[in-house]
């Protein structure tokens, strides 16, 4: 595959990039290591300053940024904006917070282990290789690098083949804030290039979000090669609207989820289980605002929805669809690709999906939902939990019985009551079945890159 930019909007090839050679590759392995023998003894406070100072620059050129991202993938622009701001308050947040995430934790009565003093030491793994997608270009990277920084650990970047320039600038951002040369470096290769760089015994772990597929091709690289990994991958997530819920503020939400970033959010909500009291009322208000969102050119102001990010993307929701629809689904909206140039898919409302259909079982990553219709708690419980993945969900309930029962027995790495499902810096993100394993951000993705040292000390 090769490395470029391409305006999802126009289709146009803005520039090509080279592969790195077999010695630029052994080149960047190098420095990672000798930057990590720097970096690791440096302080919680030196790094801190530098992350600080990474969120500075992301903070002064975030316009420039936010456009680079809108031109190779296609956000609008705003949602772009908004992404490097969240980079940099995620960068404060680990310069604030690591010192006491990866604080000693020691035993309090050491003598129950014949000890004078013994405790648990985080101390960093070494160089890390992270694996990224293209749809939050920025964040997801930032959400590994930054805690895998401030542990002390280095970073090498394989991100994905279609946004060379957005990690051009994440390989350039470190360095520039103050970071030791070869703390954070990009490599520019194609996925062929993984196994060889895991492979390689400087590198000592990997973290992949991205497809299930090459989740499950990055697992067993590193199974083969004993490297720790942390994967974050699709998602289907269920949205669960029951009769007590506020059912406007569900239906805004609702389009919210599924059509943010173009619809290619891995918790983006996918499946709406909607109570039969409440599934005529959502369902209008929810078309509706479908029907509602601007869709255009990603670079102007007013576009709420812009194009997908490749052709071969479209290609496969384009796909999906029609299969729902030669099943027997009905669409609400949408469901027609457009002519004319750029990758462009409307928002789409599908009832009547079935388990023979595509769209009943797979990640949607483009904006089309599918509505069902339950009669229980039990049977929303049943039907959001009847996916393969697990790895956010939202429940519309006022009622505390219905909070918690959902809130114990939905099958997710995150369930939010009354709200869209989102990642902070300040809590756990990761998901359970096919969505992956391990966590990011909050104390727990921190430690993930951690060598637990057991000191005791007679
Ligand atoms: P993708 O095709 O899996 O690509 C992700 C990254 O993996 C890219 O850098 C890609 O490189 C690389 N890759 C692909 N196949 C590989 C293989 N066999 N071996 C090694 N590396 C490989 O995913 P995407 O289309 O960029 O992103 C969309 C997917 O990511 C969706 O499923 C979405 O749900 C998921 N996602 C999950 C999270 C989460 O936190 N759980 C967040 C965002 C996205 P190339 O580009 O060079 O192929």
């Amino acid at each position: 595959m090769s490395i470029a930019t391409v305006d999802p909007a126009t289709g146009e090839l803005i520039r090509r990039y080279d592969h790195l050679t077999a010695e630029q590759v052994e080149a960047a392995l190098a420095a990672s290591a000798a930057a990590f023998t720097r970096l690791r003894a440096t302080g919680y406070v030196e790094r801190a300053r530098w992350l600080r100072a990474a969120a500075d620059l992301l903070d002064a050129e975030r316009d420039d940024i936010a456009a680079t991202m809108t031109l190779e993938m296609g956000k609008p622009l705003a949602a772009a904006r908004a992404e490097a701001a969240k980079c940099a308050i995620a960068c404060r947040h680990y310069a604030d917070h690591a010192a006491s995430y990866l604080a000693d934790e020691p035993l309090p009565d050491p003598s129950e282990v014949g000890a004078v003093a013994a405790y648990a030491r985080y101390r960093p793994l070494g160089p890390v290789l992270a694996v990224m997608p293209w749809n939050f270009p920025l964040w997801q990277v930032i959400r590994f690098a930054a805690p895998a920084l401030m542990a002390g650990n280095t970073g090498l970047l394989k991100h994905a083949s279609n946004v060379p320039a957005t990690a051009l600038y994440l390989g350039g951002l470190f360095t520039r804030a103050g970071f030791p040369a070869g703390a954070f470096q990009t490599l520019l290769v194609g996925a062929d290039a993984v196994e060889g760089i895991l492979a390689d015994p400087r590198v000592r772990a990997a973290t992949l979000t991205g497809s299930e597929t090459a989740g499950r091709s990055v697992a067993a690289f590193a199974g083969r090669h004993l490297k720790k990994t942390v994967l974050e991958l699709g998602g289907s997530d269920p949205f669960v609207v029951m009769p007590s819920a506020d059912l406007d503020r569900a239906a805004r939400t609702a389009v919210t989820s599924r059509c943010q970033n173009n619809g290619q959010s891995c918790i983006a909500a996918k499946r709406f289980i909607v109570h039969a009291d409440v599934h005529e009322p959502f369902l209008a208000a929810f078309v509706a605002g479908m029907r509602a969102l601007r869709m255009g050119d990603p670079a102007d102001e007013a576009t709420q929805i812009g194009p997908l990010a490749t052709a071969s993307g479209r290609a496969e929701v384009a796909a999906q669809v029609a299969d729902a629809l030669a099943h027997g689904a009905i669409a609400h909206c949408g469901a027609v690709t457009p002519g004319g140039p750029g990758w462009f898919y409307p928002p789409t409302v599908l009832t009547d999906v079935t388990p023979t259909m595509r769209l009943w079982s797979e990640e949607v990553f483009g904006p089309v939902a599918a509505v069902h219709r339950v009669h229980s708690d039990a049977e929303a419980l049943a039907l959001a939990n009847a996916s393969a993945f697990g790895l956010g969900a939202s429940v519309w309930t006022t009622d505390p019985a219905e909070q918690d029962r959902f809130a114990a027995e939905l099958d997710a790495g995150a369930v939010f009551v009354n709200g869209m499902t989102t990642s902070f810096p300040q809590l756990p993100f990761g998901g359970v079945k096919n969505s992956g394993y391990g966590r990011e951000l909050g104390a727990h993705g921190i430690r993930e890159f951690c060598n637990l040292t057991t000191v005791w000390a007679g």
